[in-house]
């Protein structure tokens, strides 16, 4: 089965908490503070994987969920980092925000990506100790892992790609230029899943063919397999465009030509505009030239270059790849996609969205899951902790959006289960 869309969940290990220990010895009294910090959360991580060409493992698979960090622990001990999970994709898939459909990433330039980022581990009480602060009661949470919902898009790096109705010799074209083995058989829709080829050039560089299966009429409506694999064309510098014009099926090769035109340019225009070279094939079959005539005039009135082979006998293929390959080497690259969200600002614009702050009876409640990791470890009876705590409240903006919201000295502020009275 061809798989190549696939919802997913990723998320990143938790950071491991700080630890609150403090040195203890036979014999010593009031031995310092030795709680160690807690681990990095393992994090997603995409990697390209040529062996691959389709998205099916994602179709059983479809949570992903990296090792949290260990706590740290006394003596100075710190917590494991949690182990990264590596998740392999093809070569062109894009990830995409699930909720806003925005690209996240190209996964056709470079080769790997972080997609969520493990949480920092909390320092240990350790690390709070100045000289003032001998015996620092608290540490500090591991930050969450960051996780989102995304798509997973596959849209094959292909430079060309080949298009024309069922049966008209797309496979074997490809099995004959390329060391690509697709199947071939003597009936419709034999192809389920889009081929890559590789196809050597006379000057022994190289370039990806790609057989589109299933484009036929309807296919941009979604009708039939056609509309699937369209976007897979959607990176193709070029098409080449095959059609039968032995007649032995009966069909007329020029309305061929036509309906797999109008099909392109209903599913999109710009597809619509690529170069194509139009190919007749099966000349081995033809009993008059008058088909094959007619379909040159008219490729040749839409500005497209005609090519007649047979693609089970290799005639006229050799001069056909050379032409593809000419308009190759004066065409731009293969297309890349650009970002469309900035990842790190998106998960921090997350977090403070988390922040949610209401007035209830007086009272402003706070209430945000990622501060309550944070503030977790705060003991709440020690100055030093409650310290440490306005400090974060300042950092994480909750301040600022409790005076936005008219808060005055003594007033009194409720987060999960402690109330304070706020001072400025
Ligand atoms: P696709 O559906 O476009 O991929 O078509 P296939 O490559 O599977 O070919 C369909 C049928 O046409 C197969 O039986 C092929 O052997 C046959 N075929 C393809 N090209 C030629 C050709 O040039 N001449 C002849 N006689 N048969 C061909
Ligand atoms: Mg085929």
């Amino acid at each position: 089965m061809f798989i190549d869309v696939a919802k997913i969940y990723v998320k990143a290990g938790n950071g491991g908490n700080g630890a609150v220990s403090f040195h203890r010895e036979k014999y010593v009294a009031n031995g310092g503070p030795d709680g160690g910090d807690g681990g990095t959360g393992g994090s997603i991580v995409f990697v390209v994987d040529d062996n691959l060409n389709t998205l099916l493992d994602f179709k059983y698979k479809r949570k992903f969920v990296a090792e949290s960090g260990e706590g740290g622990q006394g003596k100075n001990c710190f917590g494991k980092n949690g182990k990264d999970v590596i998740i392999k994709v093809p070569r062109g898939t894009l990830i995409r925000d699930a909720s806003s459909k925005a690209i996240i990433y190209d996964m056709s330039e470079n080769d790997t990506l972080v997609i969520a980022k493990g949480g920092k581990g909390g320092f240990g009480n350790a690390k709070f100790a100045t000289p003032t602060r001998q015996a620092p009661r608290f540490a500090k949470s591991g930050m969450p892992g960051e996780e989102r919902e995304i798509i997973l898009e596959l849209k094959l790096l292909a430079d060309v790609g080949l298009i024309g109705f069922p049966n008209v010799g797309k496979s074997t074209f490809l099995s004959i230029v390329s060391a690509a083995r697709p199947k071939i058989a003597n009936y419709h829709f034999t192809t389920l899943s889009p081929q890559l080829g590789v196809v050597k050039a006379p000057d022994g560089n190289s370039f990806v063919v790609a057989d589109i299966p299933g484009l036929i009429e309807g296919a941009a409506e979604g009708l039939g397999l056609g509309h699937e694999f369209l976007r897979h064309v959607e990176r193709c510098r070029m098409l080449v465009h095959i059609v039968d014009v032995s007649g032995v099926e009966g069909r007329d090769p020029v309305e061929d030509y036509e309906k797999i035109n109008a099909e392109l340019k209903k599913f999109s225009e710009s597809l619509s505009t690529l170069q194509q070279i139009v190919v007749g094939n099966k000349m081995d079959l033809m009993t008059d030239e008058e088909n094959m005539e007619r379909l040159k005039q008219r490729a040749e009135k839409d500005g497209y270059k005609f090519y007649i082979i047979s693609a089970a006998s290799n005639q006229g293929v050799k001069e056909l790849v050379n032409e593809v390959y000419h308009m190759l080497s004066q065409m731009p690259p293969v297309k890349h996609f650009k970002p469309e969200i900035d990842l790190q600002k998106d998960y921090e614009d997350k977090a403070n969205h988390d922040i949610t702050i209401r007035k209830e009876n007086g009272v402003y409640v706070v209430e945000s899951e990622w501060l309550l990791r944070v503030l977790g470890f705060v003991d709440y009876t020690d100055l030093e902790s409650l310290t440490y705590m306005n400090k974060v409240l300042e950092s994480s903006g909750v301040n600022a959006r409790l005076e936005e919201m008219g808060i005055k000295e003594g007033d009194t502020v409720s987060i999960y289960n402690i109330q304070f009275e706020y001072v400025k």
